[in-house]
C-alpha cells in the first residue's frame, strides 16, 4: 500500500507489530489517533513508556508490581506456605479473580519449551527452589499448562523439589481447563485448584 506520509506509514508499521494487529487495523488505530486531540496520543505514548521502564517485578514471586515487593507477597493474611506456580502473570490474574485462593504464587516467566529455546535456566526455577529450601513452605501447587510443555516443566520442578518435604500437588485434571488458564472459567479454575491431587499420584497414574 502507498501511504501519503511517511509519518502514517511509519506508525502503521509500529502498531503492526502487535500480536493480533494486521496492517489494515494498525491503519485505521492510526488514523484514529491522528482525529482525536494531540493530549490523547501523548498520554497513550506515555503509559506505554512508563509501563517498560517503569514496572517492577516482586523480589518473591516475580508477579508485576510497582514497588520492591507485590501485595500478595506483602499481605500477612495470606498463607505463605502454600506457593502456587504459574507460568505468567496474566495465570496470577485469573486465580486471583477466583477468589478462592489464599495462598501465595511463583511466577516462572514461561514453561520449558526446547522448540522455542526455552530451557529451565530461563525460567525462575531456581529462586523458587530457594524459596522452598529457606524451609516456610509446606505445599507447591503445579497450575501449569495441560500441554506436553507444562507436563515436562510439572516434572522437572517435582524432581527439583523432591529432596525437600514438602507437599507437591498439580491442580485437577478432568475439569476442561484447556492449555490456557486464562480461559477458565472462575468457578471451574477456582474448582481445580480446591481439588488439586498429589503430584506423586498423577504420575503413577
Ligand atoms: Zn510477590
Amino acid at each position: 500500500m502507498k501511504y501519503p506520509s511517511a509519518l502514517l506509514e511509519n506508525a502503521v508499521n509500529e502498531l503492526a507489530t502487535l500480536p493480533g494487529v494486521g496492517r489494515k487495523t494498525a491503519l485505521r488505530l492510526a488514523l484514529y489517533m491522528l482525529r482525536r486531540d494531540p493530549s490523547y496520543t501523548e498520554n497513550f505514548a506515555r503509559a506505554l513508556v512508563e509501563l517498560r521502564q517503569e514496572v517492577k517485578y516482586c523480589r518473591i514471586c516475580h508477579n508485576i508490581c510497582d514497588e520492591d515487593m507485590c501485595s500478595i507477597c506483602a499481605n500477612p493474611n495470606r498463607d505463605h506456605s502454600l506457593v502456587c506456580v504459574v507460568e505468567n502473570i496474566k495465570e496470577v490474574m485469573a486465580i486471583e479473580n477466583t477468589g478462592q485462593f489464599k495462598g501465595v504464587y511463583h511466577v516462572l516467566g514461561g514453561i520449558i519449551s526446547p522448540m522455542d529455546g526455552i530451557g529451565p535456566n530461563d525460567l525462575e526455577i531456581d529462586s523458587l527452589v530457594e524459596r522452598v529450601a529457606s524451609g516456610e513452605i509446606k505445599e507447591v501447587i503445579l497450575a501449569l499448562s495441560t500441554t506436553m510443555e507444562g507436563d515436562t516443566t510439572n516434572f522437572f520442578i517435582y524432581r527439583k523439589l523432591s529432596p525437600y518435604s514438602i507437599q507437591i500437588s498439580v491442580i485437577a485434571r478432568g475439569v476442561s481447563i484447556g492449555d490456557e488458564i486464562e480461559y477458565a472459567d472462575e468457578v471451574t479454575l477456582g474448582r481445580s485448584i480446591l481439588n488439586r491431587t498429589s503430584f506423586n499420584d498423577s504420575i503413577k497414574l
